[in-house]
């Protein structure tokens, strides 16, 4: 029999037995590792949690089972904030989160899903891939003993449901709002009062009044948990996250322990659903959107420019103080805004201006 026919048929009868029986290459290639993979996000969450599935799903295939993958759901094994030390402590070999949520652990984390007024989805993947971002993000998370990848980006982001109308700064003081990272900083020193929850709980905060607003992501992920009901106006840009980066974690030890070409399916599936989560949320965004608008009446609105132009002023002060004391994310800084420098260049005289002639 050929191997290749050999594998199938093992795959499909599970003929374990004879693994034995073969040469010590092959042996070795059907070795079995039972991994978990726990998540942030509310299990099948659609676009976050369907992301965890679809990278689960490529790696078991592409392995041809010799890794098997279960994902678990935010609070099925862990609660949705302790993913990181449990990729870290081993108790899962994979987490699917977002980089931003674990700046207890280090600062330097946050840059790594997204700055406020930072990089899009496309540009945040150039500076990954082609700007040295992903060298020091492994930087940053091997003191842990864990590899980060890029699994998703979520494009970009709105700035929220907000049961008030803001038409200036003012309307920013004393407004209690779900927003993480460093935009959330720069919301709390325009006055705001940050309140730091799971996705999960949004929609009865905002309704209770625990919260005055939330952002979440965007349109497609914020229909999924109705928030159109619970706030009336819907704002955008989401200046807080232009181009949010999903993460996966892989432990350490446990990604040593595989055999090179597993390590390579691992990788490349990664990279393949960070594809594949952009471009499912460019065409999944704008059906909800249009639903939202449409079908729901949601009220759609801009921030006033005065209002962006303040935020933008803010989070440079919340970057640059963080910056100023903590030497990795000097040196993670001074990577993103050249690139960022550059690319803006580039991004303004090829799309900004496409966009804006197909729309004369
Ligand atoms: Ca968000």
């Amino acid at each position: 029999m050929k191997r290749r026919d050999f594998i199938k048929t093992a795959s499909i009868g599970g003929l374990a037995t004879t693994a034995t029986l073969l040469a010590p290459s092959i042996a070795e290639a059907k070795a079995e590792f039972k991994w978990k993979m726990v998540t942030a996000w509310p299990k099948n969450f659609p676009g976050l949690g369907t992301n965890a599935n679809l990278l689960a799903k490529m790696i078991t295939e592409m392995s041809n089972g010799r890794i098997s993958l279960k994902v678990y759901g935010a609070n099925e094994l862990i609660p949705a904030f302790e993913v990181f030390d449990a990729v870290s402590n081993g108790t899962a070999q994979m987490g699917h989160a977002g980089a931003y949520y674990w700046k207890g652990k280090s600062e330097a984390t946050q840059f790594f899903s997204s700055i406020p007024f930072g990089l899009s989805g496309q540009e945040m993947n150039a500076w990954l891939y082609y700007g040295g971002g992903m060298e020091l993000w492994r930087e940053v998370y091997k003191p842990f003993g864990l590899i980060p990848a890029a699994t998703g980006n979520s494009g970009t982001q709105m700035a929220g449901w907000f049961n008030r109308e803001i038409k200036s700064m003012a309307d920013l003081k004393g407004l209690k709002m779900r927003i993480p990272g460093l935009g959330g900083e720069a919301l709390r020193r325009a006055g705001g009062t940050i309140v730091n929850i799971p996705g999960g709980e949004l929609f009865t905060a905002l309704q209770s009044g625990t919260l005055d607003a939330t952002e979440w992501v965007g349109p497609y992920n914020d229909l999924a948990f109705g928030l159109h009901k619970a706030a009336k106006y819907y704002y955008y840009p989401g200046w807080h996250e232009p181009g949010s980066t999903i993460e996966a974690m892989i432990n350490e030890k446990a990604f040593n322990a595989l055999p090179k070409d597993l390590q390579q399916i691992v990788l490349v599936a990664c990279k393949a659903a960070n594809m594949d989560m952009l471009s499912e949320y460019t065409a999944r965004n704008n059906q909800a959107l249009d639903t939202l608008i449409n079908k729901h009446k949601v009220k759609l609105l801009p921030l006033p420019d005065e209002v962006l132009k303040n935020l933008k002023k803010l989070s440079e002060e919340v970057v640059l103080e963080l910056v100023a004391k903590d030497p990795l994310s000097k040196k993670i800084y001074a990577s993103v805004s050249q690139f960022r420098d550059q690319v803006s260049h580039w991004s303004e005289i090829s799309e900004q201006a496409f966009f804006k002639a197909r729309s004369l």
